[in-house]
């Protein structure tokens, strides 16, 4: 019972979840101290939110707690303000990552708890904070019962909300002695049952970009807006054009969709007829190569529309994700570890249009993400009142442990 008697007894809703979470803590190796520091860990990482490329002081707190269980080896700066733990058993065997984020989001969080954002404007309102926790959880069991083969890495990456954090760790040299042959990753999906696991074999996020587009004219007095080229036709018709790309609808192979998500023309002022207007647009696809199609589509309808209109136009790409794919083994290897500790899982609410950058791990690794379940009740991702319930952590670190331990053994 020693979990049980730490947990916010709150977030439990039946009968089931306490089954759960004891058995999540078979391993027995997370201790009651364990657990209050790893909360205290979590909270504190939750008041200091930094933004994608801009994780100094995370990246800090995660080396500090790193050294005090003593890896082999800890890579910094790696991708950016990346950090790497690795636990190398010195005996032959394959790599297994472990993936967490660093970063946190332009957004005001509105809880009023003690441990809320310091800092005006963010707030770690995609549970990063808590995966980070995770992870850490993870490297305390590892370091008092190490593996027998191979390695695990704890890989704290930057840049995850931008998409460009996992593709800038893999093309970074370092990466050449991380090397993952195995890489697993655990993002909170609110909307689930409370430490119920969704993951899929296959497609599980979908591709996405930002495209930005600028349209330039010339201004005119606004009682003689003929002597001007405004944008304000051309993006009228764009806004239809755009969106009739991609219809969205269910989510099979030939999935796209185009949401316009911002649009600006001329100044607030009533004297000037505009002469530049933007359009910012996310184009979403379950295939990679659709997503490159609808791209080009998007280009050539604007630059008609511009030419038709007079007017110049650039393209600004942005946020851009590849799909997420779950390798049929790595999955395979997570749902036996689940089923192992007695986490109910299934596919509940998959594939997702969202997007995620951990697919990059899946190009040179067998990779598997999986979707945590906080409640069918808790705030949404991205949503200000967003807070990561510390009551994840032993279930989330429970299913990493036993994915290391069946493919790496215990000493
Ligand atoms: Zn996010
Ligand atoms: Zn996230």
């Amino acid at each position: 019972m020693f979990i049980i008697e730490t947990m916010k007894l709150d977030t439990l809703n039946s009968t089931d979840n306490i089954f759960l979470i004891l058995k999540g803590a078979a391993s027995k190796m997370l201790t009651n101290t364990d657990l209050i520091e790893l909360t205290e860990f979590r909270q504190k990482l939750h008041r200091h939110p930094e933004l994608s490329g801009e994780e100094v002081e995370t990246a800090r707190t995660i080396i500090s707690a790193l050294k005090l269980i003593s890896p082999t080896k800890i890579v910094t700066k790696i991708g950016g303000h990346g950090v790497a733990a690795i636990f190398d058993s010195g005996i032959s065997g394959p790599t297994v990552l472990f993936r967490a984020e660093l970063d946190a989001l332009p957004i005001d969080e509105r809880n009023n708890i003690d441990w809320s954002s310091l800092i005006a404007g963010k707030s770690h309102a995609c549970g990063h904070d808590g995966h980070m926790t995770i992870l850490l959880a993870l490297g305390r069991m590892i370091a008092r019962k190490p593996i027998a083969k191979g390695r695990v890495i704890l890989m704290f990456q930057p840049s995850e909300e931008t998409g460009n954090g996992a593709k800038a760790i893999v093309a970074d040299p370092k990466y050449s002695e991380i090397q993952a042959d195995w890489a697993f990753a655990i993002h909170v999906k609110p909307g689930s049952p409370f430490g119920y696991v969704a993951t899929c074999p296959g497609l599980i996020n979908c591709a996405s970009l930002g495209l930005k587009i600028k349209l330039k004219g010339k201004t005119a007095h606004a009682a003689n807006p003929e002597d001007g080229t405004p944008p304000t036709q051309a993006i009228a018709k764009l806004i239809t054009a755009l969106e009739a790309l991609g219809p969205g609808g269910e989510l099979n192979d030939n999935f796209q969709l185009t949401t316009i998500t911002h649009i600006q023309i001329g100044e607030p002022t009533f004297g000037v007829a505009p002469s530049d207007g933007i359009i910012y647009i996310t184009i979403r696809a379950a295939k990679d190569e659709l997503l490159i199609k609808i791209e080009a589509s998007a280009r050539n309808l604007a630059l008609l529309i511009a030419k038709e209109y007079g007017l110049k136009v650039e393209f600004i790409l942005s946020d851009v994700f590849s799909t997420s794919i779950n390798n049929q083994d790595a999955y395979e290897v997570a749902v036996n570890a689940m089923n192992a500790i007695g986490v109910s899982n299934g596919n509940l609410g998959l594939p997702m249009k969202a997007s995620e950058d951990f697919g990059v791990f899946g190009w040179s690794a067998k990779a598997a993400m999986l979707c945590l379940g906080p409640g069918e009740k808790y705030p949404a991702l991205h949503n200000p009142n967003y807070d990561f319930p510390d009551s994840l952590i032993p279930i989330g670190s429970a299913i990493f442990e036993r994915i290391a331990r069946d493919l790496l053994g215990t000493k």
